[in-house]
């Protein structure tokens, strides 16, 4: 039995980065309980970014997997309606890109963290690095 309503289906079905995920959660309260402070899906800015670090004119993008086709094991497609997904997802990809290069244009520095890297204890220690450019 299919449980989910129209809405959530339709909201799912367009890709809509869904906000407040717990991947984003545990990098927000890391990097809080470290000093940094941010903004959150800054409208201003082309993506919306997940984090905003104005101090280090730096963005973080909390990528799930599979909606940003990580190519990992955890991004695997369903094996049905497999063209389906695959022109999603890459579209998806598509978005993304363009979305970096915009904000990289405008003199932001990029960083992506991966659902699946959140497993990996030195994965928020190495993003501490990376925004400070240590
Ligand atoms: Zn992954």
């Amino acid at each position: 039995m299919d449980k989910i309503t129209k809405e959530q289906r339709s909201k799912l079905m367009s890709g809509v980065k869904s906000k407040n995920t717990l991947p984003e959660l545990t990098v927000r309260q890391f990097l809080f309980n470290k000093g940094f402070r941010y903004r959150l899906h800054s409208k201003k800015l082309p993506g919306k970014p997940d984090l905003t670090l104005t101090k280090y004119k730096t963005t973080v993008f909390i990528n799930g997997c599979f909606w940003h086709g990580h190519g990992c094991k955890k991004s695997k497609l369903p094996s049905t309606n497999t063209k389906f997904w695959n022109k999603k997802i890459n579209g998806n990809i598509e978005r993304d890109k363009k979305v970096y290069k915009e904000l990289e244009n405008l003199g932001w520095k990029v960083l992506l963290i991966w659902e699946c890297d959140l497993k990996n204890e030195t994965t928020l220690k190495d993003l501490i690095k990376k925004i400070r450019n240590t």
